[in-house]
């Protein structure tokens, strides 16, 4: 048989008419119907024949495109070692997400989870003199990450395939040109795909590094949020997206009024506050309180309670306070009890006046006056509150969520919200990683110098499914080209009639030939069950040759996307085939 043909007969397929009850959104849905994977355990799938294709399709694309980026491709090993990482302290900075065991010599190892270490390790005996910068290497390979909440199948795996590559360069400037190198290899990349996404700034997490750009597929069911201008070019994932109000009314324009306690019983929320007092939401103040260690050492589980003040209307961004405060992992919002015992009163209760810890104030506050917030004290706030006379804050930042509506950070303009799929990310991550690793090699003038690196990802399963989740009808999948696994789905009515079954595998011959894949459905099944199952597994083009429509010369050829039907006479129809490809 022909590599570009397959017979359903020949292959181990089996469509599902349900999904699963934990396959929430269509993309999981239509991959756990179609037989492209099945589930092992949570966040563990086995990707099937016909699933696969799609994957390595994708990642022959990655191939090219970053062959062309000048990428060497290599592979390196999943297991490894703990000392690797404890050069970086990741070992304990990865936290829980890093799957950790034992060999048989009670040696620690982890599952790798992303491969920085490693591949500085893979580098740094050869790379010795400035003429051996720059190098650009990558593989495509199975990750693991112990992911707290595995879901939405490949979305969120614990094992998946990720495309990592690093880039090593002499000096900055060389190093930012990488950046942009690979920046435009992976607009290459998703172009390719013909799907809608967008470029937006991002957090670096703890991979570290200062920029980095996230390529994001737009869906409904992606897990991030998007803040998109109007106006200009400017895009940005929530976690870091500047928050800024329209209007900024101009502190002290109110004389200050007498700071005073009043009874708010059983007022806790904010939404009660408001009904109570008949103040908006926007000119209340709340109080929240964190602990501000790592996580990531012994005596970081001692309680470092900082407070943190935000309007009523505004949501706190965790990431933001995060790198306010320059820790590596987001700090832990204290428990009830624990907020008693630092303010005295329980939460909805608290404020900032007569505490003794660090008080972090989100910007939105600095144009309030005379406002309201917890007296400390349980069914009390206080009111004509003002900063500066009536408390000190530590530190102002920006530590709200931005929203829609907000102003655009670079113009006049609006943001408009999205929803994305992360599929890939970018960071320049300067000598983070060189120094920690000695990471050297020797310049022009004899000198020694850490070299300048950059990492690269794109999740390979995540961005199959994000390709379904965003192309798909009630009915089945809508491949996009690029990486479907078959260009043409031949439904085979009649296996039985030979004049008819003879004219197919003709037909499928001529158009592998042309390097068009061919699925034959020979199954002895229905017609009905066969154009089901086709629009499920979603090919393109679709091809219906039955003894009658043989015989009166009038085949029947489907474009998936459109289902628009063409009938066409049996030596015409690959011609209109590959017309529609
Ligand atoms: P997320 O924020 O979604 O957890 P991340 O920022 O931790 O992802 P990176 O370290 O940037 O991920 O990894 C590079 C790429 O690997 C991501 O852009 C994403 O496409 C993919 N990826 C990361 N985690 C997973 C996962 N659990 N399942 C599938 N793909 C993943
Ligand atoms: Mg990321």
């Amino acid at each position: 048989m022909h590599k570009n043909i397959l017979k359903w007969t020949e292959t181990h397929l089996f469509t599902q008419k349900e999904a699963p009850v934990d396959a929430e959104i269509p993309s999981h849905k239509l991959m756990m119907r179609s037989g492209f994977m099945k589930k092992l355990a949570p966040g563990l799938y086995s990707y099937g024949n016909i699933g696969l294709r799609a994957i390595r399709k994708f990642e022959n694309i990655l191939r090219e495109e970053l062959q062309k980026a000048g990428g060497i491709e290599i592979l390196m090993p999943m297991v490894q070692p703990k000392e690797l990482w404890m050069e970086t302290n990741r070992w304990t900075e990865m936290g829980a997400g890093l799957l950790k065991f034992k060999n048989r010599n009670d040696h620690d190892f982890c599952l790798g989870a992303t491969h920085e270490e490693a591949v500085v390790d893979y580098v740094r005996h050869d790379l010795k003199s400035y003429r051996d910068l720059p190098k650009n290497i990558y593989q495509i390979q199975t990750k693991y990450r112990d992911e707290i909440r595995p879901r939405f199948g490949l979305m969120r795996g614990r094992e998946f395939v990720m495309k990592d590559a690093y880039t090593f360069d002499m000096d900055q400037a060389a190093a930012l040109k990488s950046y942009d190198d690979m920046y435009k290899a992976y607009q290459r990349i998703f172009d390719r795909l013909n799907l809608q996404y967008r470029i937006v700034q991002a957090d670096a997490g703890n991979i570290g590094g200062s920029q980095t750009h996230e390529f994001q597929l737009l869906a409904e069911a992606g897990e991030d949020a998007l803040l998109v201008s109007d106006t200009t070019q400017f895009a940005a994932n929530v976690e870091v997206c500047p928050a800024i109000d329209f209007e900024t009314p101009k502190a002290g324009t109110m004389p200050q009024v007498t700071m005073e306690k009043f009874e708010t019983p059983n007022q806790k929320t904010i939404a009660d506050l408001e009904k109570f007092t008949s103040v908006p939401a926007n000119q209340l103040v709340k109080t929240l309180f964190y602990s501000a260690n790592d996580g990531t050492n012994a005596k970081d589980s001692q309680l470092k309670p900082i407070a943190v003040l935000l309007r009523g209307s505004d949501e706190i961004n965790p990431i933001k306070l995060k790198n306010v405060l320059g820790l590596t992992n987001e700090p832990r919002l204290l428990s009830d009890l624990e907020v008693k015992e630092v303010s005295g009163a329980h939460p909805g209760s608290c404020g900032p006046v007569g505490l003794k810890i660090p008080i972090y104030a989100d910007t939105g506050i600095m144009h309030l006056q005379n406002y309201i917030l917890g007296a400390n004290e349980d069914h009390f706030h206080m009111k004509n509150v003002n900063h500066d006379r009536d408390f000190k804050i530590t530190k102002t930042a920006d530590l709200r969520m931005a929203k829609a509506g907000d102003k655009c950070p670079e113009s006049n303009g609006k943001l408009v919200s999205f929803r994305g799929i992360e599929v890939g990310h970018v960071f320049y991550l300067g000598k983070k990683y060189s120094e920690k690793m000695n990471g050297v090699f020797l310049d022009k003038n004899g000198r020694s110098q850490h070299y300048e690196m950059g990492c690269y990802g794109i999740g390979v399963t995540r961005t199959v499914q994000a390709a379904i989740e965003q192309s798909h009808d009630q009915d089945g999948i809508i491949w996009p080209k690029a990486i479907t696994p078959f260009h043409v789905h031949i439904c085979l009515l009649d296996p039985k009639d030979q004049a008819s079954t003879d004219y197919v595998n003709q037909m499928a011959k001529a158009l592998a030939e042309k390097n068009i894949e061919v699925f034959i459905d020979d199954r002895d099944e229905r017609p009905g069950v066969k154009f089901k199952d086709a629009d499920l597994l979603g090919f393109p083009v679709r091809i219906v040759v039955g003894k009658k429509g043989f015989e009166a010369d009038q085949i029947e050829v489907v474009d998936r996307k459109t289902k628009e039907i063409f009938k066409i006479a049996k030596l015409d129809v690959e011609k209109k085939a590959l017309e529609l490809l």
